[in-house]
């Protein structure tokens, strides 16, 4: 029997929970469909929302807008989900060399909004601060296993577990077939699986291997964010994400040794408190050349939608442009002009 929604979903990383989520709360029909064996980013990934960015520890784009919006977000979903998603977690930054002590210090007195000092103290039973301490205020933990467990419940209804084949899609008058499912729209958020997709594939994606450790660090407070020459980052308990690596030219998705070993010699010179290595985890970043969301209809095939290029921000991201995504479709409402796909249209519609 055929099955009538308004819209069918591919993926349930970040953006598929969220377009997911804010379809529930409007009574919109949808399906989402995902395979949990295929590569997530967002199983993977550490969950930091941090308004500053890059060794000039400038603001990041739009963050005065994306972030306040965010934090709403995932303290509404926590409490309908009755789950601990978001936790204030402020980056403590143990500079690592003399030169990003002095840029700390010159963005201090120079457009500061989120930095300010700390006393080094507090921390020199942890880590090694030959150079000094600082903080970032304003930043956030998102937990993201137990975001993406509650997403998957809280549409448990609307979940199909299945891998979405692109041979088997159907363009009809006003919508796609896809496996005895009609709907008025298909919206790919299927991570970097869209580069396989025939039709936004020539988009400018430039996927990014990103590997870290899980390590357990029982004497470490877990309610701050750790950043020196690697980020350590709350995960569970006494478990730390410790990562990452940015890897633009790789050759498959496994964890290397070079890596396991850059990050053991990394803890041995930043730790003063003992740590075990639990695991080594790898995704890949959805990242495009131009580091912007790639959001809106596809210019020849309306019925057609993406919600991607989420690159090393989703979590600030996803939850402000999958909700502009629907009031787009639902309200004709616009869609940000430097994220909006339609910027590619001599690319995708030649
Ligand atoms: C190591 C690492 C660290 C990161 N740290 C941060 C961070 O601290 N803060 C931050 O904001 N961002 C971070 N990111 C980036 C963040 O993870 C991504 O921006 C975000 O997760 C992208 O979400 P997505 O939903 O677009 O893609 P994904 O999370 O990849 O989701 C895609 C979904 O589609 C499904 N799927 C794929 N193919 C198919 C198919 N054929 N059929 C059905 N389903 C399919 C997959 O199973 C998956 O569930 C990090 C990424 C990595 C790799």
């Amino acid at each position: 029997m055929q099955k009538k929604i308004k819209y069918l979903l591919i993926g349930q990383g970040l953006v598929g929970t969220w377009l997911g989520y804010f379809l529930q709360e409007r009574n919109i029909s949808y399906a989402i469909v995902n395979d949990s064996k295929s590569s997530s980013a967002t199983g993977v990934a550490s969950g930091v929302m941090n308004p500053v960015t890059g060794r000039r520890m400038v603001q990041t784009w739009m963050i005065n807008e994306l972030l306040p919006y965010a934090v709403a977000a995932y303290e509404v979903f926590q409490e309908k989900t009755n789950t601990k998603i978001i936790s204030k977690a402020p980056v403590v930054l143990i500079h690592p060399t003399q030169q990003m002590k002095d840029s700390f210090d010159y963005r201090l007195e120079h457009d500061n909004i989120y930095l300010k000092n700390n006393n080094p103290l507090a921390w020199h039973s942890f880590f090694n601060t030959h150079f000094g301490t600082g903080e970032i205020e304003d930043c956030y933990w998102i937990d993201l296993i137990t975001f993406l467990a509650a997403g998957k419940k809280h549409i448990a209804d609307n979940y199909i577990e299945s891998n979405f084949d692109y041979g088997n899609l159907k363009f009809i008058d006003n919508g796609v077939e896809w496996d005895h499912i009609i709907a008025e729209k298909i919206i790919f958020c299927d991570g970097v699986n869209t580069m396989l997709n025939p039709h936004f594939k020539l988009l400018p994606f430039a996927p990014n291997k990103g590997e870290a450790l899980i390590v357990e660090i029982k004497d470490l407070p877990t309610q701050h964010i750790y950043k020196s020459n690697m980020a350590i980052v709350p995960w569970k308990e006494n478990l730390f994400w410790v990562g990452s690596s940015f890897e633009w030219d790789y050759s498959n998705s496994e964890p290397t040794a070079a890596f396991k070993q850059k990050m053991i010699d990394g803890l041995n010179a930043l730790l003063k408190v003992p740590y075990t290595i639990i695991d080594h985890i790898v995704g890949i970043r959805p990242a495009n050349t131009e580091r912007r969301p790639f959001v809106g209809l596809h210019p020849i095939h309306p019925q057609m939608g993406i919600c991607n290029g989420m690159g090393t921000k989703g979590c600030s991201l996803a939850p402000y442009f999958t909700n502009q995504l629907i009031e787009h479709i639902e309200n004709n409402a616009p869609i940000h002009p430097e994220a909006n796909v339609q910027r590619f249209k001599n690319l995708i519609a030649p």
